[in-house]
């Protein structure tokens, strides 16, 4: 919580501080309900759930007549923390199966931080004394392999690739099949991410997904949302919900920007909970996903 906050303070209590300022304004006429609107969809919340919080926080401020500002900020926070869910499951999925290793695959477009995310998910297993494994089935990148070896011997993770513009399917296969085989406690397969079209990019997950299928279940895919990217994020992360079934998103960059309000909008467009945020390039920001934690640190 401390990290989430101090990671979160620079880029984001600015919207904290705007908010609560607006809500303890000794009048507040209709105007300036527009404004705290404004600035709820300024944060990316969306409009719809702006406009519910907005309804809901002027009922619950009526009826307290007088207002203090630490009565707000307890109002506000219900609010959004009742827009985010707080009882969506959000556990991870990462048990083995007895010998069997839980396989997590990692999704997204490329550039919104799956390979990193891949490296400090490595990080977190073996921390909890998991021996892993990591797949580079992003053949379409030669520098993703790369980046995943180094984050392999960075926090003491095997790492299978393939040849460049080898079939990402075969890659993953091949690393599930030596997790099996080394009776590893977790396989991470990191995927392509080229959004070329929807039908290509159906074959190709479809496809991967399958071949690890034959060989051991698939715990969680992990769909991968870059903060910052807004309404084209979204937009995007959506077909990649068309083409697999995402069990969670790993929302990534919530260091860099104040837009935090994303996470109600990718859980409505998508039904699936956010379950891991992303709050920096090293192996140690990454970070389970707490929306009491997250509205508080928000809110400053
Ligand atoms: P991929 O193409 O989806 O595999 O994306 P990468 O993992 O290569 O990440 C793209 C860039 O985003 C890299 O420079 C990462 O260091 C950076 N990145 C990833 N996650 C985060 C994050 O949570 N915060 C910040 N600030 N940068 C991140």
């Amino acid at each position: 919580l401390v990290r989430l906050r101090a990671r979160l303070a620079r880029s984001q209590t600015a919207f904290g501080r705007t908010m609560l300022a607006l809500l303890s304004r000794d009048t507040l006429d209709d105007e300036a309900w527009e404004e705290i609107e404004d600035a709820l969809i300024g944060a990316d919340i969306g409009v719809a759930p702006a406009r519910q919080i907005v309804e809901d926080l002027r009922t619950k401020v009526q009826v307290l007549g007088s207002r203090t500002p630490g009565e707000v900020r307890e109002l506000l926070k219900g609010e959004l923390v009742a827009q985010i869910g707080p009882d969506l499951p959000r556990g991870l999925r990462t048990e083995p199966h007895g010998t069997r290793p839980a396989v997590l695959m990692v999704v997204g477009v490329n550039g919104t931080g799956k390979t990193t995310t891949c490296g400090k998910l490595a990080r977190v297993l073996v921390g909890d004394g998991r021996t892993v494994l990591l797949g580079a089935a992003d053949t379409f990148r030669a520098a993703a392999a790369d980046q995943l070896v180094t984050w392999g011997s960075r926090v003491g993770a095997e790492v299978v690739r393939g040849e460049e513009g080898a079939d990402p399917a075969s890659v993953a296969f091949e690393a599930v099949k030596q997790g099996v085989e080394t009776k590893v406690d977790a396989v991470i397969v990191d995927t392509a991410g080229r959004l070329h079209t929807k039908t290509g990019l159906m074959d190709e997950l479809g496809k991967v997904k399958r071949v690890v299928e034959k060989q051991a279940t698939v715990d969680e895919v992990l769909l991968v949302l870059d903060a910052t990217t807004g309404q084209n994020g979204l937009r995007q992360a959506r077909v990649f919900a068309e083409v697999v079934d995402v069990t969670g998103i790993v929302l990534t960059k919530l260091d860099g920007t104040a837009k935090g309000g994303i996470v109600v909008q990718v859980q409505r467009e998508l039904g699936v909970p956010v379950k891991l945020v992303g709050l920096g390039e090293g192996p140690d920001d990454l970070a389970p996903f707490e929306p009491e934690a997250f509205v508080d640190a928000i809110l400053g």
